[in-house]
């Protein structure tokens, strides 16, 4: 990196600097204030030298007694002014009387006199400054601050900005990341070096008259290492990285996620060649639904902002935009076109040997032992993400630390993969002896069902430690290898392994406990599944029933037949379990011996492994 363009990523801030930014309310008190004074200083000024009135043979008398100097008259009224018993000058005024001499008088006092009030101001005056005056003023005020939000509305930034964007940008600076820290997802890699390729050397592709790609979408579920690649992207070609969450696009007033996504492309345009990353774009780009009253026209303005200005940038400037969501099926069509995110990037859960790079990329960060088997760690962590995985190496490493250990070994890792799929070992939750023994006949019962079916994963830890997830124990299985297709005889006898421990329960106690709430949940689905999805029912054969509406994030299922055939499914469904349930039945009956052996072993142990298990069921 040029020291110039390290310079370039340490200034930017591109935060709007908030400098003059004042409240409206700072406008309104101005005005308050000059309102307040205006009526206090000039109104009550007109009126404080306040009239006393007297009746005219008063009016005559301080005449003749030549306190009067101003007299004016009126058509109702006299109004002179005087001296009060201190010496003040002060204005009286009295009725008008039929007084022929009156003018004599006045002559003969010499007094001057006219036809005008030259200290009572105008009503017109009055009414002018206490109504029209502050109208006037909140009317200017008005139109100032409707001129202000329509020039942000047309991207105008000046220093009164009283509703700009603030739209927040972040370029990460800092350590850069590079495409060796993403483990494990090597297609993805693979299509996103174009665009570090392309970011490098845009003169390559312009001579041939190729466009870049204007938009990548980054498709998987939560924690695959969607930002992780982004970021690499960024590092990788040595650009800025502009980094954004859909979220933030999301404000309670129309038109200002909009102008944020204006502020954002306006400042990728200023630095580029450069990478504008959109995290969770389904928030701001969901299908339009078009009704009427959908309320969402804040998103909606949003959206179409975004489109815009993918439409508006010129795509040999060299903006890459980067967006990833776990809800693709959500998105709106015209955010997919070509020449906006044309391209899609599947980033999925990592296979067997992806986890074990991924476990292997995170060790680096720590000091582990000589002698550690990524691969066996690998293999217990059969469906966990890249961000599940950093965590068991954290975890393990924690625990080493409150261990006192100096290196991280094997059973922290194994144990961390334990507290990740079943949470902390609870050793302080007191349970009955009798709950012990059910306990492990339930697991034992799991776990002999397991061993004596050929087509099942094998057995590689049984314990009955009660976890803080609510499990009083489990068996853990694990495969051997990676498994991409599971075949019906396999899900069969998963369905029978899960039957394993009601069924141990049944026989040596002849009654059900809750403790096998978790798998009969597990048996439905699976159930479910083989004949909904999978087609896997002679009566329904390949047709499908359920379709999976989400599924990156939980695999919601949504039923696609009428109600008569939902009600066969769910009769076919019974007599799946059933049939596991009776198979489980015969298994553990012809075994009833190594049930009690292995179970009374197990509440000895509290914790055996797979070979112990093995020993013992072979003997
Ligand atoms: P996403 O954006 O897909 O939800 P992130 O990229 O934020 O996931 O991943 C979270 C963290 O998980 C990363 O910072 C990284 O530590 C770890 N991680 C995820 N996937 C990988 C991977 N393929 N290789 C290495 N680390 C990964």
């Amino acid at each position: 990196m040029s020291e110039n363009d390290q310079k370039n990523k340490r200034n930017l801030n591109f935060n709007n600097s908030p400098q003059n930014r004042k409240p409206a309310l700072f406008y309104f008190f101005i005005i308050f204030i000059l309102v307040v004074l205006g009526n206090t200083l000039l109104v009550p000024s007109i009126e404080k030298r306040s009239v006393i009135e007297v009746p005219y043979s008063e009016f005559l008398t301080e005449v003749e007694g030549g306190d009067v100097s101003e007299v004016v008259m009126e058509q109702n009224e006299i109004t002179f002014v005087a001296s009060d018993e201190d010496g003040n000058r002060q204005i009286y005024n009295t009725g008008v009387v039929d007084d022929p001499d009156l003018v004599n008088r006045l002559t003969e006092a010499d007094v001057v006199f006219a036809k005008e009030i030259p200290t009572e101001a105008s009503p017109i005056l009055y009414f002018l400054m206490s109504w029209i005056f502050p109208l006037l003023i909140f009317w200017a005020l008005g139109s100032f601050l409707a001129r202000r939000m329509s020039k942000r509305m047309g991207g105008g930034n000046s220093p009164l900005s009283f509703g700009d964007s603030k739209a927040k940008v972040y370029a990460k600076t800092g350590d850069s990341k590079t495409f060796a820290q993403v483990a494990g997802q090597d297609e993805a890699k693979e299509a996103l070096s174009e665009v570090v390729d392309y970011l490098h050397d845009p003169s390559k592709y312009q001579a041939i008259g190729a466009k870049n790609p204007k938009g990548v979408l980054l498709v998987g579920p939560p924690g695959t290492g969607k930002t992780l690649l982004a970021q690499a992207v960024a590092g990788e070609a040595d650009v800025p990285f502009f980094s954004i969450s859909g979220s933030e696009f999301v404000e309670m007033f129309v038109g200002r996620g909009a102008a944020k996504v204006r502020d954002l492309f306006k400042q990728a345009n200023e630095k580029a060649p450069c990478i504008v990353f959109i995290d969770e774009i389904d928030t701001i780009g969901k299908k339009r639904d078009g009704a009427g009253f959908s309320g969402n026209d804040e998103r909606e303005q949003t959206l179409n902002q975004l489109l815009a200005e993918m439409d508006g940038f010129e795509s040999n400037k060299g903006v890459v935009i980067l967006a990833a969501t776990n809800r693709p099926e959500s998105l709106d069509a015209a955010l997919l076109r070509p020449g906006r995110f044309d391209r899609r990037v599947p980033v999925e859960l990592p296979d067997l040997r992806g986890r074990e790079d991924i476990l292997r990329v995170h060790a680096k960060n720590y000091i582990m032992a000589n002698d550690i088997d990524y691969n066996t760690i690998a293999r217990a962590t059969s469906g966990a993400s890249g961000a599940e995985l950093a965590n068991i190496v954290n975890e393990g490493a924690l625990r080493a630390v409150r261990e006192g250990r100096q290196q991280v070994s094997q059973t922290d890792l194994e144990e961390s993969v334990e507290t990740v799929i079943a949470g902390y070992q609870r050793k302080s939750a007191v349970i009955s002896p009798k709950e012990k023994e059910i306990v492990a006949y339930h697991e034992i019962g799991h776990a002999l069902v397991a061993a004596k079916q050929l087509d099942s994963a094998p057995v590689h830890k049984i314990t009955i430690v009660p976890r803080t997830s609510g499990a009083l124990g489990y068996t853990m299985q694990i495969e051997e290898g990676e498994k991409f297709l599971i075949s019906k005889t396999e899900l069969y006898n998963k369905l029978v392994t899960l039957a394993g421990g009601r069924v141990a329960e049944e026989i040596i106690y002849g009654s059900k406990s809750t403790g096998a709430s978790n798998d009969i949940e597990q048996m439905t689905k699976i159930a479910r599944a083989m004949i909904t999805r999978y087609g896997m029912s002679d009566t329904f054969g390949m047709m499908q029933i359920e379709t999976q509406t989400n599924q990156y994030l939980g695999g919601d299922t949504s039923l696609n037949v009428a109600p008569g055939t939902a009600e066969r499914v769910d009769q076919e469904v019974m007599e799946l379990i059933q049939s596991a349930h009776q198979k489980a039945g015969e298994i553990i009956s012809d075994n009833l011996n190594k049930l009690h052996e292995l179970a009374h072993y197990l509440l000895v142990e509290e914790t055996i492994t797979g070979e112990e298990f093995m020993k013992i069921l072979e003997d």
